[in-house]
């Protein structure tokens, strides 16, 4: 199938899980996870439709705004970042998902407030517990949810998540709830009166309906878009 084909299908599919859940299919932000792909490719995607790209690797991002490849999408960071690099993304993306550790908050704040600029974030949670993924703990959320508001240079929109790959659909639909649980669990912590943090970051290929029928308003979609990408090191 086309790109275009799989966008649209993407998009029917996103709008039967939402009314199936009572919601509305324009609640919900379609993410075109883009590793691996061409800036020619992302200039199609844009073409055809796609309004947001997820990038996971600086070196990729770098590349890809340099050749203007996103124009006329908004543009989001969705991979695992070092501190060391965060001067490559803020400021230069809409949202960054993957905020995974306390020392990555920080490093983003100050790297905020150095060029001026807010910085829209998420915390990602690590819901499964996997060793080899990163993110905070469920039970390191709440405080780092308040560490976060009190920070002048980010704004928290909300929580992300990247379970086991799904076998099956349904399989995963427990962490996307878990998810949506523990946001209406710390929504006090992180009304920070700025601006709307409801975002629920949580599907992929596999598992994006479950993840609408939880409560998802951004899908993170790469393999059901652009067809199956070679291995990366330290991709997922
Ligand atoms: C690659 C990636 C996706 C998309 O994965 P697919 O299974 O190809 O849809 C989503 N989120 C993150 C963080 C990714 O790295």
């Amino acid at each position: 199938m086309s790109l275009g084909e799989n966008i649209a299908k993407v998009k029917a599919n996103i709008e039967a899980a939402a009314r199936a859940a009572g919601r509305d299919p324009g609640s919900i932000t379609l993410v075109a996870a883009t590793k691996t792909q061409t800036s020619d490719t992302i200039r199609a995607a844009i073409a055809a439709g796609i309004t947001a790209c997820g990038e996971n690797r600086v070196q990729e991002l770098t590349a890809h705004l340099d050749d203007d490849a996103y124009e006329g999408a908004s543009l989001h960071f969705i991979g695992h970042l070092q501190t060391n690099k965060v001067k490559y993304v803020v400021g230069r993306v809409d949202l960054i998902h993957s905020v995974s550790s306390e020392k990555l908050l920080r490093a983003i704040d100050a790297q905020a407030e150095k060029i001026g600029v807010v910085q829209d974030i998420l915390l990602e949670v690590n819901l499964a517990g996997e060793e080899s993924k990163s993110g905070f703990s469920p039970n390191q959320v709440p405080e780092m949810a308040s560490l976060a508001a009190n920070m002048t240079h980010v704004n928290l929109r909300g929580l992300m998540c990247i379970p086991p790959r799904a076998q099956y659909l349904g399989e995963n639909f427990r962490f996307f709830e878990n998810l949506h649980q523990l946001a209406v669990d710390i929504r006090t912590k992180i009304v920070d009166n700025k601006t709307d943090n409801g975002i629920l970051s949580m599907g992929m290929s596999d598992d994006y309906p479950d993840a609408i029928r939880a409560g998802a308003t951004h899908i993170r979609v790469g393999t059901a878009l652009f067809g199956p990408r070679p291995p990366l090191p330290g991709s997922t």
